[in-house]
């Protein structure tokens, strides 16, 4: 069997609800997921309820943006529970950092003649964390574009002209502040990073050492190859290897539940690990 350990729902950036992504996971035949929905806890509930009632495993999780080095990194948690404690406080100040981030581009957009407003952008969010995808929707919707991808290469993404940055925890701070709130940090994507597979071990030992909990191994946008090294590396290093598909529903409409583009299969022990991993804690 296989599993899901990286999905975005209406809860964030995603267009299915933790039900969807449940009836989802049952129909590509996965034998468990995390919710993993940026910056907040609130689909967590409702997606326990659904895999309770489906008979399939689930991990609640996250995923922050975070500094390291000079660079922007996308941290995994899982474990983390809806409530208090003090990443649960810290992650409320970075929901603040991106609203301030949002008023921003919309105005920055507005100045160079896209006509959106915020709370055009909001609405489409549906009232949950507002990131850039949803401002691609509106912008879609208004025929500025055509796609969420041309809305980032045109404006949105780093380096365009209406990219703002925002509030970040620093990699080792997340770390310390999952363990102390009951989770486990794992790193997302490292391909993002401008590292080689072989510069990893080393990379990545300091964070290893605060406490990182694993590394995305089977991640869709990796050859084959780069999975099944990434997943060497986490055993050389004594962590697990995760998995997902970094499903977002009609934001990113050519992944799906579980297979990613179509040739994605996270093993179930990614998740048999992490709840072991999870329990010796
Ligand atoms: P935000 O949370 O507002 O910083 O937006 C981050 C989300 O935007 C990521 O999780 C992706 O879903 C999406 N994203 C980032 N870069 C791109 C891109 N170049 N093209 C399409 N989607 C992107
Ligand atoms: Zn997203
Ligand atoms: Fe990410
Ligand atoms: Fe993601």
């Amino acid at each position: 069997m296989a599993v899901d350990l990286h999905t975005h729902s209406t809860y964030s950036d995603g267009s299915a609800t933790p039900g969807e992504i449940v009836a989802a996971a049952v129909g590509a035949g996965l034998s468990g997921i995390a919710l993993t929905d940026h910056d907040n806890l609130d689909g967590i509930a409702e997606c326990r309820a659904a895999t309770i009632a489906a008979g399939i495993a689930f991990i609640p999780g996250t995923e922050l943006s975070v500094q390291w080095r000079d660079r922007s990194m996308h941290m995994l948690v899982y474990f983390l529970e809806p409530g208090d404690g003090p990443l649960q406080s810290r992650m409320e100040e970075l929901r603040r950092g991106r609203a301030d981030r949002n008023s921003e581009i919309a105005q920055r957009l507005r100045s160079i003649g896209i006509d959106l407003t915020l709370e055009e952008v909001a609405a489409t969010a549906g009232g949950t964390v507002v990131g850039r995808p949803h401002f691609a929707a509106v912008m879609i919707a208004k025929r500025y574009v055509a796609t969420v991808g041309e809305a980032f290469d045109r404006y949105l993404a780093n380096g365009r002209p209406c990219y703002v940055d925002r509030p970040r925890l620093a990699a080792i701070d997340a770390i310390t502040l999952a363990d102390d709130s009951g989770g486990i940090a794992v790193i997302a994507h490292p391909h993002t990073l401008g590292l080689t597979a072989p510069e990893y071990a080393a990379a990545f030992e300091e964070l290893v050492e605060a406490g990182l909990g694993g590394i995305e191994a089977y991640y869709g946008e990796y050859a084959p190859e780069l999975r099944a090294r990434i997943a060497e590396i986490c055993s050389d290093l004594g962590i697990v290897a995760t998995g997902g598909s970094d499903y977002h529903g009609s934001y990113k409409p050519h992944l799906q539940v579980g297979t990613g583009k179509g040739d994605l299969r996270v093993p179930d022990h990614a998740m048999t690990d992490l709840f072991a991993a999870h329990s010796m804690r």
